[in-house]
């Protein structure tokens, strides 16, 4: 179930990574063709810009011709005119200006015609209706001057239809003179039409007076994203699934040991299993033993061995043990009438938890809510780990003695230490390791190790459990020496809580 929802979450970050992707390559696109067309656009602007400026400087050298027909006499320069102007490509007509004043043309000769009817002051460049005088064409003008006079060549518009065509129907292209618009149909307007969703670009000549303004649609096409990031466009749809299918494997890599644990803990697949303590001489059930099991959807159930070095080793030992002692703290107030009063509850605490000081906390923790008498908390520590720091255990343990708990010496025999601390801490229980219970049988019992092991406790007014107690002549030899409590498979293996409950606390209600 857990493992669905975190495939479901794992798929839904996979997703919304690869719609992320391609939502950057989207916007990454989107720049790069408003890039590239505007580049385009500004090529393509310049190059009409350059071929009307070709027409200007051919007109131009036509003017250059031109004036050397000058002498001052129409009626002889203007044969030369009209010659010229049929010779010239582009002009039209060629008009010599005196003064201001319009007094030759090539299609009317002598004439007398204000300039400032076509131009205005200081401009070069016009546009009419001519040539010169007016008449149904439309003209471009350039005058140009000279010496003693000025000259002006008329140039039909259509000319220049063809370079301020756009490249297809939704461009426009305008000839701006003087404040007029002249396109592609010939067509004076005034003032640019508004179209909305267009952009305009505006290049000036440098050399004559005129710019160009082009008018273009906002948006663009398929093709123009296509050929401007065509590049772009296979790597962002190439890395979006390629990113989603790293990160969806990368979420569902085989998490570390540590995190395994982690995460077990956190969703409550450490239980507490029990195993029962029973009185040696009446066989009564006085307590149990918590023992720690993983109960792993994946791989069943994880004796302690397995984790519990690794949950010392990180640190996770304390949070587990938290975790733990509440589990049992629930079942006990569920159960509560059921247990006998001063029922021994024992719990393996690792070193780690006792030298942080924590321990006294989490008993007090534990021990906070569950009427008193009903249990006796006990504390089981590892006989390698009383040693150390002799000052700041005595503390701790006196400090739990105060809660009201009592301290058993684990694993007793297996450290090889200096016996003299069964003394110096002040300790209350005693629990024989299960190995020294090998080949112990009533006939040989007085000399057996473990009779010397129980004699030493009795003086020290230590009780003891004898761990791994497995069969009948275990059983009678340990009466005849004197254990206080017995702890092994003889009497119950460890179990749930709901079988412990089942089959110890439910038998001695009754
Ligand atoms: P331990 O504290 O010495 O616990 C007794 C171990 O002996 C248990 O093994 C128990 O199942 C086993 N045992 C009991 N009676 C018999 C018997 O008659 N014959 C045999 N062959 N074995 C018997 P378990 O549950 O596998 O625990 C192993 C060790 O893991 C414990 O040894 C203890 O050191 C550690 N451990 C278990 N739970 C916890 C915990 O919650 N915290 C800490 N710090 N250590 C734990
Ligand atoms: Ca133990
Ligand atoms: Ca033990």
């Amino acid at each position: 179930m857990k493992n669905k929802k975190n495939t479901f979450w794992h798929l839904l970050i996979a997703a919304c990574t690869v719609l992320a992707l391609w939502s950057i390559g989207a916007v990454l696109i989107h720049c790069q063709t408003i890039s590239t067309v505007k580049t385009e656009d500004e090529i393509n602007l310049a190059g009409t810009l350059n071929r009307i400026d070709m027409i200007f400087d051919t007109v131009n050298n036509s003017l250059d011709k031109a004036s050397h027909f000058y002498n001052g006499h129409c009626d002889e320069m203007v044969t030369s005119l009209r010659q010229l102007a049929s010779l010239s490509p582009y002009s039209r007509s060629f008009s010599i200006v005196e003064n201001n004043v319009i007094r030759c043309s090539s299609l009317e000769g002598n004439i007398s015609v204000a300039v400032s009817e076509y131009f205005k002051e200081k401009q070069k460049l016009s546009l009419s209706y001519g040539p010169i005088p007016s008449s149904n064409t439309l003209v471009i003008n350039l005058k140009r001057a000279f010496q003693q006079m000025d000259i002006i060549a008329s140039v039909p518009g259509f000319y220049f239809y063809n370079d301020i065509a756009g490249r297809n129907n939704s461009e426009q292209l305008y000839l701006n003179i003087n404040g007029f618009h002249l396109n592609s149909l010939g067509q004076l307007r005034a003032q640019l039409p508004e179209r909305p969703g267009t952009r305009t670009l505006v290049q000036a000549s440098s050399r004559y007076d005129y710019k160009l303004t082009y008018v273009l649609p906002d948006s663009y096409t398929l093709e123009q994203y296509y050929q401007s990031a065509a590049t772009l466009f296979y790597v962002f749809a190439a890395i979006g699934p390629l990113a989603g299918i790293w990160l969806y494997n990368f979420l569902n890599r085989p998490k570390s040991l540590r995190r395994k644990l982690e995460m077990a803990i956190y969703n409550g697949e450490i239980q507490p299993w029990f195993q029962p303590q029973v009185d040696t001489s009446t066989g009564e059930l006085i307590g149990c033993e918590v023992l720690a099991r993983w109960i792993s959807p994946n791989d069943g159930i994880i004796p302690p061995n397995q984790f519990i070095p690794l949950a010392e080793e990180s640190g996770l030992i304390v949070p587990m043990t938290r975790d733990l002692m509440q589990q049992v703290k629930t079942w006990l107030l569920a159960e509560q009438q059921k247990i006998s009063p001063g029922f021994h509850v024992s719990v393996n605490f690792s070193s780690s938890h006792i030298l942080s000081n924590e321990i006294v906390e989490d008993c007090r923790t534990f021990l906070t809510g569950i009427p008193e008498d009903l249990i006796r908390l006990v504390v089981e520590i590892t006989e390698s780990e009383v040693l150390n720091d002799h000052k700041q255990i005595n503390d701790i343990l006196t400090q739990l003695h105060d809660l009201g708990a009592i301290i058993a010496i684990d694993d007793f025999g297996t450290g090889y230490s200096n016996l003299s601390y069964l003394q110096d801490y002040p300790l209350d229980i005693l629990k024989v390791d299960r190995k020294f219970i090998a080949q112990l049988e009533p006939a040989i019992a007085q000399r057996h190790l473990i009779a010397g092991i129980i004699d030493i406790s009795k003086k020290l007014e230590l009780r003891t459990v004898v761990e791994g107690v497995e069969t009948e002549k275990h059983v009678e030899s340990l009466k005849m020496l004197g254990a206080t409590w017995l702890q092994g498979f003889y009497y119950g293996k460890p179990v749930s809580a709901s079988e412990f409950t089942r089959t110890w606390l439910n038998k001695t209600s009754t």
